[in-house]
């Protein structure tokens, strides 16, 4: 069932939770993929009622970034939605989610801002205020479906610890269910964002999830130490990769990490194609 406005399915979820259904919540941008589809049908398993949401939420968005051309495929991700089982999609406009006119500022909108120490790294670092856009959202979001479980990827690893956060600093009555990433059979993590790339691209790309299984490969070894471990990294690199980050971080409070241990998660974010990709792996 296809849902345009917070009412519509404020009604829905009523009558599902007067039944005592559970219900799961799969937020997403759209233009879904198989990692959407791995969350959905966890949901969709776990779950009496799934809400599919499909919103590209301008506020998460930086001046100059994609908003405007991110891909919007909405009548096949209703299908995809329909066959996995999901129960709504809601994809409401950005008007009915934020109202008219300036919303958008900050002056005119209560945001969710979360901790500074969380967001002035990694991503949050090269697009600021993106965190707290994804905040906002999805605590919007939670609010409007009061979802029991509420199912988020590891592909945005740094969403992931901050949207935890949020929930346990704000007693949010929703249980965060962390997902897998889902990846291409060479290895490649599953973006919306991937369509930008060229084929030849794509094959670049590879080398951001090949370092990380390098590096965990050499953590395995016994290799500990972040520099030794960061340096294995530069081979797998070249002129079509502009790095951003390649950071050694606490899967918990993103702290960092000098020696690498069993909670440390390894963060990387390079441009190929002037496409920002993101990719990460956990060293346990
Ligand atoms: P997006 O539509 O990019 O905002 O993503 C919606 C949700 O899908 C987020 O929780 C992402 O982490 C998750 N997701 C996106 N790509 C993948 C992937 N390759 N594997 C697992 N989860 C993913």
């Amino acid at each position: 069932m296809l849902l345009h406005t917070i009412e519509e399915v404020r009604e829905q979820v009523r009558k599902w939770k007067k039944e005592g259904l559970t219900v799961g919540l799969v937020p997403t941008m759209g233009a879904l993929h198989d990692g959407h589809r791995s969350l959905i049908e966890k949901s969709v398993e776990k779950c009496d009622r799934t809400v599919v949401s499909v919103f590209v939420n301008p506020i998460q968005f930086c001046p100059g970034e994609d908003l405007d051309k991110y891909p919007r495929t909405l009548d096949e991700d209703c299908t995809l939605c329909d066959k996995i089982g999901a129960d709504i999609v809601f994809a409401p406009s950005p008007k009915e989610m934020y109202g008219e006119g300036h919303i958008l500022s900050n002056d005119f909108l209560t945001y969710v801002i979360p901790p500074y120490f969380y967001t002035d790294k990694l991503c949050g670092k090269s697009r600021v205020g993106h965190f707290d856009g994804v905040c906002t959202v999805v605590n919007k979001l939670f609010n409007i479906v009061q979802p029991d479980f509420a199912f988020f990827g590891k592909k945005d690893m740094q969403q992931l610890i901050i949207l935890k956060k949020m929930v346990k600093d704000l007693n949010i009555p929703v249980q965060i269910i962390s997902c897998p990433i889902v990846r291409n059979t060479e290895g490649l993590a599953l973006s919306s964002r991937n369509k930008y790339l060229s084929e030849e691209g794509k094959k670049d790309a590879l080398a951001l999830s090949r370092l990380l299984l390098n590096i965990k490969v050499c953590y395995n070894k016994g290799i500990k130490d972040v520099r030794a471990l960061a340096e294995t990294a530069f081979s797998f690199l070249n002129e079509k990769h502009s790095l951003e980050y390649l950071e050694f971080r606490d899967g918990v409070t993103l702290e960092a990490k000098e020696v690498a241990d069993d909670n440390t998660v390894v963060f990387v974010a390079a441009k190929v194609e002037n496409v920002r990709l993101i990719d990460n792996i956990e060293l346990k």
